[in-house]
């Protein structure tokens, strides 16, 4: 598959549900990639712009709204997309942070056809807490990470790669599997590197014959795999 396989596949994608917990997830089989990040950090944009639609996923200024977590299909039902809910809005009650924060470890951990994580982050702010708790959970499930650096077009070509570089200091320090590239939704940058991303993570392409027992079949020998990394 190229670039351009991945990336007309990545067009069909659909809105399938949202979920207010863990309990109500699609059935935990076939390929998934979740997206995440603070709010404000591009989220809802980048998911619109790799997929080429205006509003898959919608941008929510209000916390209520913003704490489901959204599925999307990729293609088919076997390849998903996860919008996860954005963190860090000041306003949340702290007992309704503390559940998610629980939601969200359970998830990375533990979520099955889970094969990646991306997260994303500005470019103009370093990574914060919580976007280092996503990461320690992410390397306890085994997952690998890939960063975007959102509205990469506000910065100049030298100061956006002089960001790149201390992110990717922060990165290693933490010592788990991750890649890194600059995105930006206004003026597309960044869209193959997502796409190629998705497209190996998501099996794209590959799965569409299988059934639910191959598919199951196929997690466990990944999962093993990453385990043995
Ligand atoms: P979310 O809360 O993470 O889903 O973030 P949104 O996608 O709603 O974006 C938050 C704000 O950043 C909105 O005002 C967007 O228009 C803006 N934004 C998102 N992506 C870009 C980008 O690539 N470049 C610029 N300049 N602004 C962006």
């Amino acid at each position: 598959m190229t670039t351009t396989d991945y990336q007309k596949i990545i067009r069909q994608t659909t809105f399938a549900l949202s979920a207010p917990t863990l309990k109500l997830c699609p059935a935990d089989t076939g390929f998934e990639v979740a997206f995440a990040g603070r709010s404000n950090a591009g989220k809802s944009s980048a998911i619109n712009t790799i997929t080429h639609q205006k509003q898959l996923a919608r941008s929510s200024k209000t916390p209520g709204r913003t704490q489901m977590i959204n599925f999307f299909d990729v293609g088919c039902q076997h390849s998903r997309i996860v919008d996860l809910p954005g963190y860090g809005y000041a306003q949340v009650p702290e007992a309704m942070k503390i559940k998610w924060q629980k939601e969200l470890e359970n998830y990375l951990v533990h979520r099955e056809s889970l094969t990646g994580l991306i997260l994303l982050t500005d470019i103009r702010h370093p990574l914060k807490y919580f976007d280092e708790q996503m990461l320690h959970w992410a390397k306890d499930g085994s997952l690998p990470v890939h960063v975007l650096l959102t509205k990469a077009d506000k910065l100049k070509r030298g100061a956006a790669k002089t960001a790149l570089l201390q992110i990717k200091k922060q990165l290693q320090a933490l010592e788990l599997p991750f890649s890194i590239q600059l995105f930006s939704a206004l003026n597309k940058e960044g869209l193959d590197e997502l796409a190629d991303v998705l497209g190996n993570w998501l099996h794209l392409g590959e799965n569409l014959d299988l059934t639910d027992t191959d598919l199951v079949s196929q997690n466990i020998a990944n999962n093993e795999l990453q385990s043995s990394d």
